[in-house]
């Protein structure tokens, strides 16, 4: 019986027979989208690969059949491609899914290893700072950040470090280049302290204020086992009414316990910064030896952290300048200063302080 929908081949070339072929496997793909039940499955399988009837067959009996022995093998590739593919949509419409040769061809072996990705996590300076800020935030301070370019007024004049004054020395840093023309309050310099966000936050905001200052600053250190020219410090400040030297020796001696353990004694010693009067140093009992004495502590006990200090009325009066309600006969408070780099230092065990910078993964990857 002659099938209508399978026209005759005249020509047996190449592209003759791709377009034959390409044109009864649409007609094949089309035929498929029409199946809709059981019964159009059965449909499709008798009217393409049915044995005696089927298109396949009659393709088979006549383009065959009638090719010259030179095209036959190519007519013969053809033809298994197509049957390939009217199988697969059989299948597909018959919800067999794709054949189990075509599956192992796409199989993906889950017993190869993976491309394996590193981990990020935060550098132990960062870590450190982040550790200390959350003993402040727990105690209700907020965080304030300022810029790392600073004038010398922020950094300096209202910090009560006037022009010319020794102190100034202690703090020798960067200036930007060619601001002759400036007033020297308006000259822009590398920060030496996170102190200068004390003033812009007083200025910004009438007491009480609680805040703590994390951030990178600058001086003219050279560097060495314990100095570095670019180091990170975390300033606190606060201000209320009847804030007293003992609400800052609670505040500091709960925040040393906080970041070191429980059993760690502070202690305080008289000490000079431009900023704050009364001022001192803090130590704490050494957390190597206990406080017996180790070379660490140089067998003092004690380990000497950070400074801190009463603000100084000279302070509050250049912030009553924009904010009139820091008037030092109303309200009082207290200022701390540490270095990330010596309580990270402390609490990893490390002697190096250029090791933080040099990027040294297997260095970095021990606080992962
Ligand atoms: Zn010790």
């Amino acid at each position: 019986m002659m099938n209508d929908e399978i026209p005759n081949l005249t020509a047996f070339d190449g592209d003759s027979l791709n377009a034959a072929f390409v044109a009864v496997e649409n007609k094949a793909r089309v035929d498929a989208t029409f199946i809709s039940n059981e019964a159009g499955v059965e449909d499709f399988r008798l009217r393409w690969l049915g044995r005696k009837q089927g298109r396949l067959t009659e393709i088979s009996a006549r383009w065959l059949k009638a090719a010259p022995s030179e095209a036959k093998k190519g007519l013969g590739l053809r033809f298994n491609a197509l049957k390939a593919v009217v199988e697969a949509l059989l299948d597909q419409a018959s919800g067999a899914g794709p054949s189990d040769a075509a599956l192992a061809a796409e199989a993906i072996d889950i017993t190869l290893p993976g491309t394996r990705r590193l981990t990020g996590a935060e550098h132990p300076i960062t870590k450190t700072l982040n550790e200390i800020t959350q003993v402040f935030a727990a105690l209700g301070y907020s965080v304030g950040v300022g810029p790392e370019v600073e004038t010398d007024f922020y950094n300096f004049e209202s910090m009560n470090f006037p022009p010319g004054h020794p102190a100034r020395d202690t703090q020798d840093t960067l200036v930007i280049a060619n601001q002759e023309r400036r007033t020297l309050r308006d000259r822009l310099l590398l920060r030496t302290h996170t102190s200068p966000v004390q003033m812009r936050t007083m200025e910004s905001q009438p007491p009480p204020v609680r805040i703590i200052i994390p951030g990178k600053v600058h001086r003219n250190d050279a560097a060495d086992a314990t100095h570095s020219p670019i180091f990170h410090q975390v300033e606190g400040l606060c201000v209320d009414t009847n804030i007293t030297f003992s609400d800052l020796k609670g505040t500091l001696d709960h925040a040393m316990k906080a970041l070191f353990g429980s059993a760690v004694k502070t202690r305080f010693f008289p000490s000079f910064f431009p900023f704050t009067e009364p001022s001192a140093d803090v130590q704490i009992s050494c957390i190597f030896c206990g406080g017996k004495g180790c070379r660490k502590c140089k067998n003092s006990g004690w380990i000497e952290l950070l400074g801190c200090g009463m603000v100084d009325p000279a302070v509050f009066a250049f912030a009553a300048e924009k904010q009139p309600a820091y008037d030092p006969k109303k309200i009082s408070g207290f200022a701390f200063g540490m270095g990330v780099e010596r309580i990270a230092m402390m609490k990893y065990g490390i002697s190096e302080i250029g090791q933080f910078y040099a990027g040294d993964m297997r260095f970095l990857g021990q606080f992962v």
